[in-house]
């Protein structure tokens, strides 16, 4: 079995941005008439659900399907459920969707779940592992992983995002209070924070060790940061949390000292939209909020065949619906005009080599896509290196016959664990 070392990276060279010196609160969306949540589990039709068409939920109120699930969401608003059904992703991944018509007529404080905070873990992971900032919280909590090491995002990991620059250098006070009570929780001995060197800045996030990333793509990708920084080389098929390194959004430690300031949960999600014209509006929006309404108050407007790109350029997802809600991790919505859309193409690899020297772990990306393009998954982790792949979609970004390696490669990591689960 081939296990790749990195390897510098060749050209191009894909600066990141920066976000902009002037920093202003973000443009409120109103909230909307209804609004989706997810639940990561599967409706099972022969259980007696907890939840009905017609209930009424308090602002915060844990949502679960069944006696005996450890899966929950929280309800982002008071009001009425008025369905909850199957919700399937990209790679036939079954969840639910709970959809909610919030009640603006009855009186905040009486609607709203007031939590009994305690600096514990299993109290983080049992009521806010939904917050702004998806908190990893069930890593955290698990007493079967080690984690040493947190590293706080405020670098990040996509091109044309920044917002997590953004809230690491607005809410710096909420950040140092969120870590404050997130060491207290964990006992983690280290605890860093990533923040872009070109940026300049100067903040004080006192005894938080500041990590300085490159000014190029991939350097804030999580495997990158543990081998420049940590001097940890990401072993393939392993994940962060394997080598005892938890990384987490510094929204997510902004979340968290606020749910402490108020014991109450939070759900204003700050995100970048990016629209079809490149520019780039900062938005905060209550979770579960439709992107509809987002484009609507920016007055953009998203023809038949124009891609919405859940995350960055580099590794986002394409979503088929305006619908789609705004969710915990979602930090970055672009809209491509359909006109400027790159075409895949069918055109067989013409062996210009250029994912090859691109990949900054070196991995025969033309070889390991045949077997890929052949559903040879085991084949192409052990003889192509598949799991050492971190992800990057530099290889998709140069290659000449514009075949969709990235999506490939991310499909044959999802078969690959199937396959092994299933055996
Ligand atoms: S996405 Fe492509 S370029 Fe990036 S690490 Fe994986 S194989 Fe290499
Ligand atoms: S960049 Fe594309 S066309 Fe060129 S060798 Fe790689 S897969 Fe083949």
């Amino acid at each position: 079995m081939i296990k790749r070392s990195f390897f510098s990276l060749n050209q191009p060279r894909l600066l990141y941005d920066l976000v902009e010196p002037d920093l202003k609160e973000p443009e409120s969306i109103p909230l909307p008439a209804s609004l989706s949540v997810l639940l990561p589990e599967e409706i099972d039709s022969t259980k007696q659900a907890l939840i009905k068409k017609g209930d009424t939920v308090k602002k915060g109120e844990k949502l679960r399907l069944y006696d005996d699930s450890t899966a929950y969401t929280l309800s982002p608003v008071a009001g009425t459920i008025q369905l909850f059904d199957t919700y399937s992703d990209d790679f036939g991944k079954v969840a639910t969707f709970i959809i909610i018509k919030p009640d603006l007529t009855k009186p905040c404080e009486a609607d709203t779940i007031k939590l009994d905070t305690i600096e514990d873990i299993e109290f983080a992971n049992q009521f806010l592992r939904k917050l702004p900032g998806a908190p990893p919280f069930e890593i955290l909590a698990n007493d079967d992983i080690k984690i040493n090491t947190i590293v706080i995002t405020c670098a990040d990991t996509d091109l044309l995002s920044t917002t997590n620059q953004f809230v690491g250098l607005m809410y710096t006070d909420e950040i140092k209070a969120g870590a404050k009570i997130l060491k207290a929780m964990t006992r983690v001995p280290k605890i860093c924070i990533t923040i872009p060197e070109a940026l300049n800045t100067q903040v004080n996030f006192n005894s938080i060790q500041v990590i300085k990333t490159g000014n190029f793509y991939p350097s804030t990708l999580p495997a990158m940061i543990m081998k420049d920084h940590l001097n940890m080389v990401l072993p393939a098929g392993q994940t962060p949390e394997n080598m005892g390194v938890c990384f987490i959004r510094a929204e997510a430690l902004v979340s968290l000292a606020r749910v402490y300031e108020t014991r109450e949960a939070v759900f204003d999600k700050i995100l970048t939209l990016i629209g079809k014209d490149g520019t780039r509006h900062r938005v905060r929006a209550t979770i579960g909020t439709p992107l509809s309404k987002i484009f609507s108050r920016f007055n953009i407007h998203v023809n038949e065949q124009d891609r919405i790109i859940i995350g960055g350029p580099m590794r986002g997802f394409a979503t088929f619906t305006i619908h789609h809600p705004v969710l915990a991790d979602m930090d970055t919505v672009i809209i491509q005009d359909r006109d400027i859309i790159p075409q895949l193409s069918d055109t067989p690899c013409v062996n210009c080599g250029k994912c090859i020297r691109i990949c900054p772990v070196n991995i025969p990306v033309n070889l390991l896509v045949r077997y890929l393009e052949a559903d040879q998954y085991e084949e192409a982790a052990d003889r192509f290196d598949l799991e050492s792949c971190i992800e990057c979609g530099l290889c998709a970004y140069v290659c000449t016959a514009r075949i969709p390696l990235y999506q490939y490669i991310r499909l044959g990591k999802h078969e690959l664990l199937t396959l092994r689960a299933d055996a």
